[in-house]
């Protein structure tokens, strides 16, 4: 299946949990950062540390990031988007919980949905479908 059947099924589960298509498609648009953020890190690439690159820790995870990556708080891309996943959820309403994955290999963001249907392996949530492709 291609990223926009994937994108397509997941705002239509979304919006069968009560959730409507702007916050359906913020996750979407989270998940792909966080998904690039995540391989990244694990590739050295900027912003984060490749043990060359001038780095700064986040105030939040500890991570080193390019300093001029972090915000006016020290707080890094990874940590502000996860901040903002947790924001929208907070909007839809009770039942909902996000799951973050630092490894870009998997699924980097599910949702625990309030009807407690999954369609990952983990049986853990709904993956959040993501447009990065390295
Ligand atoms: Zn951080």
């Amino acid at each position: 299946m291609s990223y926009s059947n994937y994108r397509a099924e997941f705002i239509k589960m979304m919006l069968a949990e009560g959730m409507n298509q702007w916050q359906a498609e913020r996750l979407l648009y989270y998940s792909t950062r966080l998904d690039r953020l995540a391989t990244a890190m694990c590739n050295g690439d900027y912003p984060c540390d490749n043990g060359q690159r001038k780095t700064k820790q986040c105030s939040k995870c500890d991570m080193g990031y390019a300093p001029e990556s972090l915000n006016k708080y020290g707080v890094c891309p990874e940590c502000r988007s996860q901040y903002n996943v947790e924001q929208i959820l907070g909007g839809v309403g009770s039942g909902f919980e996000a799951i973050f994955s630092g490894d870009p290999r998997g699924c980097v963001l599910k949702i625990k949905v309030p009807s407690g249907r999954t369609n990952d392996w983990g049986r853990e949530g709904i993956c959040v479908p993501s447009s990065f492709n390295p």
